[in-house]
C-alpha cells in the first residue's frame, strides 16, 4: 500500500515532484534507479505474494506514484473499464446509481447492461444541474461523477454534489481521466473513490490499456484487493511499467497539452467551418461541432496530416474523432461533434494543419 498519506516527507511534495520521484526503488548502492520489470507469475512459497494474481513489484510501484499523486491507496486493474467494473460491482442487488447522461459511453453500456440484468437502477442526469443531481441523490447507493464528461465537456459540481451526496446516504465515485491528479484530485474533496483509464494521460504514449482504482478508505481498498484478486481482472505487467514510466512526465505533458488546447480553442471559435467549441478552460481536450454537420465532420478527420483519425485520448500525439460515429455514443452528442485530444506537438504547427483542414471542409 503506498505510503503517500502518512509519510510526511511524500505527502509534501507537489505532484511533479511526485510523478517522478514515487514508485522507485530504495536510494541504495547497487539498487536500480528506474523501476523493474518484474516477469513473473509465481513467487517462491512462504512470502506475501505467491502467484501472479495476488500482487507484483511493478504494479506496486505504478500503484505507489499514482496512488500518491492522487492522494490515497491505488489498485491497479487490467483497463480503465475493469476498474469502472469493480466498483458498480460493489453496488447491491437493485442498487440505485446516478449517473451523468453523457458519461463514457463505456460506463453507461455497463450501467445498462446491469440494469437490462436487473442487477442495478441507474438514473442519468444532467451532471451541470446541480440541483437535479442531488435530488437524484435520495435512496441512490452509489453517485458515479466524471468531470469533465466525455465527450460533452461538462463539468460537475465536486464541491456541492459529493458533500450532498454523502448526507443522502450514498457513495461517490469520480472518473478523473480527463482531469488527471494534476488538475483536479477528487479524494480532498471527499470522494470516496477515483476511477482511471490509465490509458490515457497516465500512461500518455498510446501505447497500453491498463486502470486503477484509488481510495483513502482502507477498507474499501481491502475489499476491492481481495475482489480483484478473487475476479482476475489484475494489470499486465508490462502495462503496469509503460504507464509508470509515461507518468514521469505526466506533469510536463498535461500542461503542454492544456497550453495547446487553451490556445486552439480561443482559434477555433473564429473559425466559420465551426459552430461550437466546447472547452472547460482546463484539460487537453476540446469537442466542436461542426456548421456544416456530421459530413464535415467526418470529411475533417479525413483531411489533415498531423492530426490523427483515431479514438481514444491523452497521448502525446494529437488526435481527433465524430463521437457519433459510434454506435453506442448517446444520442444527445451532436452528430457532427468532434472530440479532439490536443498533443504536445507545436501549437502552430497543429493550428496550421487544422485550420487548412477546415478552410477545405467550409469551401466543400
Ligand atoms: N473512463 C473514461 C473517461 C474513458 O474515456 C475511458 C476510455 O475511453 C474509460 C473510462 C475506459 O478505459 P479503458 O479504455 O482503459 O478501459
Amino acid at each position: 500500500m503506498s505510503d503517500a498519506l502518512t509519510d510526511p516527507q511524500i505527502a509534501d511534495l507537489s505532484p511533479s515532484t511526485l510523478a517522478v520521484s514515487a514508485g522507485r526503488p530504495p536510494h541504495e548502492p547497487d539498487q536500480p534507479l528506474s523501476t523493474p520489470l518484474v516477469m513473473t507469475s509465481v513467487y517462491v512459497a512462504g512470502g506475501d505474494l505467491e502467484y501472479g494474481r495476488m500482487g507484483n513489484p511493478t504494479w506496486s510501484a505504478f500503484e505507489e506514484v499514482l496512488g500518491s499523486l492522487e492522494g490515497g491507496h491505488c489498485l491497479g486493474y487490467s483497463s480503465g473499464l475493469a476498474a469502472v467494473s469493480a466498483i458498480l460491482d460493489l453496488v447491491g442487488p437493485g442498487g440505485k446509481v446516478v449517473a451523468p447522461r453523457h458519461a463514457y459511453n463505456g460506463s453507461l453500456s455497463q450501467l445498462k447492461d446491469a440494469e437490462a440484468r436487473g442487477r442495478l437502477v441507474p438514473e442519468l442526469v444532467d451532471i451541470e444541474d446541480t440541483d437535479a443531481v442531488i435530488a437524484a441523490c435520495d435512496d441512490a447507493a452509489l453517485v458515479w461523477l466524471e468531470s469533465p464528461t466525455n465527450p460533452a465537456l461538462e463539468i460537475a459540481d465536486l464541491e456541492r454534489i459529493i458533500p450532498a451526496a454523502h448526507e443522502a446516504g450514498a457513495h461517490v465515485a469520480v472518473d478523473n481521466t480527463f482531469a488527471t491528479p494534476i488538475l483536479q484530485r477528487p479524494l480532498d474533496l471527499g470522494a470516496d473513490v477515483v476511477v482511471h483509464s490509465a490509458t490515457k494521460y497516465l500512461g500518455g504514449h498510446s501505447d497500453a490499456l491498463l486502470g486503477a482504482a484509488v481510495t483513502r478508505d482502507e477498507e474499501l481498498y481491502r475489499v476491492l484487493r481481495l475482489r480483484r484478486e478473487l475476479i482476475g481482472a489484475v494489470p499486465g505487467t508490462l502495462e503496469a511499467w509503460l504507464v509508470t514510466r509515461g507518468m514521469r512526465t505526466l506533469a510536463l505533458r498535461v500542461e503542454r497539452a492544456q497550453a495547446n488546447a487553451q490556445e486552439l480553442a480561443r482559434r477555433l471559435a473564429d473559425h466559420p467551418a465551426v459552430s461550437k467549441v466546447r472547452y472547460p478552460g482546463f484539460g487537453g481536450i476540446i469537442s466542436i461541432v461542426l456548421t456544416h454537420g456530421a459530413l464535415a465532420a467526418d470529411l475533417l478527420t479525413h483531411k489533415t496530416h498531423l492530426w490523427i483519425h483515431a479514438t481514444s485520448l491523452g497521448g502525446v500525439e494529437s488526435t481527433f474523432e465524430r463521437r457519433r460515429r459510434w454506435a453506442s455514443e448517446s444520442a444527445t452528442i451532436p452528430d457532427a461533434l468532434v472530440r479532439m485530444s490536443v498533443g504536445i506537438e507545436d501549437v502552430e504547427d497543429l493550428w496550421t494543419d487544422l485550420s487548412r483542414a477546415l478552410d477545405d471542409v467550409a469551401r466543400a
